[in-house]
Order: C-alpha cells, then structure tokens, then sequence
C-alpha cells in the first residue's frame, strides 16, 4: 500500500496534502522555503509527500496542539506551535501510544485501510518551538502569520497568507465544531476568534483541517451566529460538565455547559 498522501494544488504555490481523509495539511511554497502546516496523526509518510512537491527546505508549524494535526512532527526534526499548546496535555497527544488509539478510532482513516499498525514510530527527536500570534514565517518573497485564535484549544493558531489571501484556520471554526475537549476555551473566549475569521474572509479564502476544506463566509457567519446565540441562552456556568449540542443537528457546536463563560 502507498502511504504517501495525496497532494492537491489549491492554487499557485499552495498545496492540500490530505491525510487519507483524517487531516488536511497543507503546504505553502515561497522563494526561499516552504512552510508545512500541521502534519496529520502520521500513519502515513507525509514528508514524502512535501518533498514530492518541493526541495526547498520545510519549516513545520502545528494549527494547534491535537493528536491528529502534531501526530505525524516525529518526521520533522522541528515544529512551532504556540505556547499555550506546549502542555502535557499536548505532549501526551503527540505519543505514539495516543497516535494508536486515534487511528483505530478513526472511521475515515480506515475505510482507507490504514489502521494503528500503520502508526509510525518518531524518526525525530522533534523539538518543540513555542510561538505567539504576530510570528511572521518568511518564506522569502512572502510572509505567512500566525493569528492567536483561542477556542478549540487555548493555543489555536491560524496562518495568515496575504499574498496568496490564504487564510488557515484549523478546527476552530468549522461543521461540528469541538470546543468541549480538554484544553479548549470558554465559548466566550472563542467568539472573538471566530469573529475575526469572519470578516477576514470576506477578504480571503479559508481552508480548515478536515473533511471539505474550504469554509465560506455564509457558513462561518452561520457558526459565529450559533456562538452567540449559546451565550445568550445561558445566564452563567453549570457546576458539572454537561457536554450540549446546539443547535441540535449533526453540524452544531459541542461545548460544555460548565464553559460557557470565562467566569
Ligand atoms: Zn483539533
């Protein structure tokens, strides 16, 4: 079987490397070099595929700090994640154990036959780079930057390609969004990030990190729309963490009723 993922080119210098339809990753090209963002669980051989479209040196940076989007860095000798997700709870995530369990459990990544056998064991001792949101990644006659957009998790990042008017935004906008994991925000501390993405993609194209990729405006402001609306409906935090869905149909929010607000 190739487990080299297929690579498609969404335009221009700026590749959809899909991880047998667990994650999309994606690969943005410049002059001088080429930035990787997020790697897959890494049940696959994804530096093959970055170095079947390019020979320039690869810089890999992590949208946040999930199993399945930091999984595959053991192929990399380097990755950058911002620091809010450099906690164990992220650490752990990275573990070839947590990479096993993932895969087995992933019903996408299966009916393309790949299962927890097929997890690789980390070729790298890879180090982890904290960054903030403002770091710029020069790829020589472009910049990309990353954008704090907590949510998700607390750490959630998306990568701002002006030139290209790119936007990637990981998982924190999307159908089905998950902000009830350990890690996450309040629902309150999300809205801003989802709201900033909202108006930066009136201006750019969105691509997230699974299933269809691309989000559009109508769906980001239908999401935005469903964020405030939970504010509204709540007056303050549960004591215990109920996990709720709304609205309820299979593309809702999860959050928790015990993080609805900051506090
Ligand atoms: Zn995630």
């Amino acid at each position: 079987m190739n487990s080299v993922p297929p690579v498609t080119e969404l335009m221009k210098d700026v590749y959809l490397i899909n991880e047998f339809d667990g994650t999309n990753c994606y690969l943005v090209t410049g002059s001088d070099c080429a930035l990787l963002i997020d790697c897959g669980t890494g049940f696959c051989d994804i530096r093959s595929a970055v170095e079947n479209v390019t020979n320039l040196p690869v810089v890999l940076v992590a949208t946040h700090g999930h199993v399945d989007h930091i999984g595959g860095a053991g192929q990399f000798k380097e990755m950058y994640i911002h620091r809010a997700d450099t906690a164990l709870i992220n650490r752990i995530q990275k573990s070839f154990p947590a990479r096993r369990i993932f895969t087995a459990g992933n019903e996408a990544v299966k009916r393309n036959g790949f299962g927890a056998k097929n997890v690789k064991k980390d070729e790298y001792k890879t180090k982890w780079i904290p960054i903030d949101g403002g770091h710029a990644f020069d790829l020589g006659n472009k910049e990309i930057i990353a954008v704090h957009t907590p949510g998700h998790t607390k750490g959630s990042i998306a990568l701002v390609d002006k030139k290209d008017r790119v936007i990637f935004s990981g998982d924190n906008v999307c159908d089905a969004l998950w902000l009830h994991l350990p890690g996450r925000t309040s629902v309150e501390e999300w809205l801003p990030s989802a709201e900033w993405l909202l108006e930066a993609s009136r201006e750019n194209k969105v691509y997230w990190g699974h299933r269809v990729p691309m989000l559009t405006s109508e769906y980001i402001s239908k999401v935005v729309g469903w964020g405030r609306e939970i504010l509204q409906m709540h007056t303050k935090n549960s004591l215990l963490p109920v996990t709720a869905q709304y609205p309820e149909q299979i593309d809702g929010i999860l959050y928790k009723t015990n993080t609805v607000f900051k506090k």
